[in-house]
């Protein structure tokens, strides 16, 4: 495991001494390496010098265990701090027994739409009954995808009209549950290409009329340095409750997840692992802190 990393922590490190515990020295040349990789798996820069600040406090003085050599025991550190950075263990959004409204954001592409659908699979699969609520009117495909994706999970959709407020969607879902009883509706708002005030008021005021229990920010895994800034300013407006992290099965290394967490301090709840309804499966910490060491 984290082979490369680990290789070169242990020749920088077993040149300079072979200490049964870590001195100032040896940590200081060690964060170098350790910062460099953050970089290289496209962790955002302040969050990888933040990160390298606290890892090396914790690792002067540390002892160097039984077999490992100085090199492991400094990876040992690192893995373990990026565990709990990236949030310790597996979490999972609220879930109350009805009355369940989960709203989600996110930039155009980022995937919001295709993960709604699968979370609509997943929760049916649960036994909970699912309403979509297709309401991305930014983008002119996506409530007709979000149709077929209804359609294909076997559950029903309410498409937001153009110009439509959210007052009146609100109603037009109150209206709907009177005479089919859902306990989790699911919004898939819209997205720009890049943030701006205008999507964010939008956001704001069908967030207001809506009441989610959860608001769920969709993140490209692919976006890399710009997911800090993304996540920040959506968890400004639209205050995110939780993160889901799309298209891990790509090349990114992970550093986007680091970064969103590490910025908003919030759980990720799910990483979207393909193209497929199918293609969601619940964060795990520690498997992404391995691909984040490389
Ligand atoms: P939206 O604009 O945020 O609603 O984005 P979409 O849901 O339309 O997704 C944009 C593109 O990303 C589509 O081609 C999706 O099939 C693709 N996509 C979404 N999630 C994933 C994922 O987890 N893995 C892969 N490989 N592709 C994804």
């Amino acid at each position: 495991m984290f082979e490369s990393l680990g290789n070169k922590l242990q020749d920088i490190l077993d040149r300079v001494g072979k200490e049964r515990q870590l001195t100032e020295a040896q940590v200081k040349a060690a964060m170098r390496e350790i910062r460099m990789a953050l970089l290289e798996a496209d962790v955002n820069f302040g969050v990888a010098k933040d990160f390298v600040a606290r890892v090396g406090e914790q690792a002067v003085g540390q002892q160097v265990e039984g077999s490992l050599t100085a090199g492991q025991t400094v990876v040992k550190v690192v893995h373990d701090e990026l565990i709990q950075t990236l949030g310790g263990k597996t979490a999972q959004p609220e879930l109350r027994a009805e009355g369940n409204v989960w709203f989600m954001v996110g930039l155009q592409g980022a995937g919001k739409t295709t993960s709604t659908g699968k979370l609509a699979s997943l929760y049916k699969s649960k036994g909970r009954r699912v309403l979509l609520v297709a309401a991305d009117t930014q983008r002119p495909a996506a409530r007709d995808q979000l149709e077929v994706l209804a359609r294909q999970v076997g559950v029903p959709i309410l498409k937001v009209a153009d110009g439509e407020s959210p007052a009146e969607t609100r109603r037009r879902v109150d209206e709907h549950l009177k005479t089919d009883f859902r306990d989790l509706v699911i919004v898939d708002t819209a997205g720009r290409l890049q943030i701006d005030e205008a999507l964010m008021d939008q956001l704001a005021d069908l967030q207001a009329a809506m009441q989610p229990t959860e608001s769920l920010l969709v993140v490209d895994a692919m976006t890399g340095q710009e997911a800090l800034n993304v996540a920040q300013t959506f968890d400004r407006r639209v205050k995110v409750t939780g993160l889901v992290i799309t298209k891990m099965d790509g090349d990114a290394r992970g550093g986007a997840a680091l970064s969103a967490r590490s910025v908003t301090g919030k759980p990720i709840y799910f990483a979207g692992t393909s193209e497929k309804i199918s293609g969601l499966e619940p964060f795990y910490p520690d498997r992404v802190a391995g691909r984040i060491l490389g």
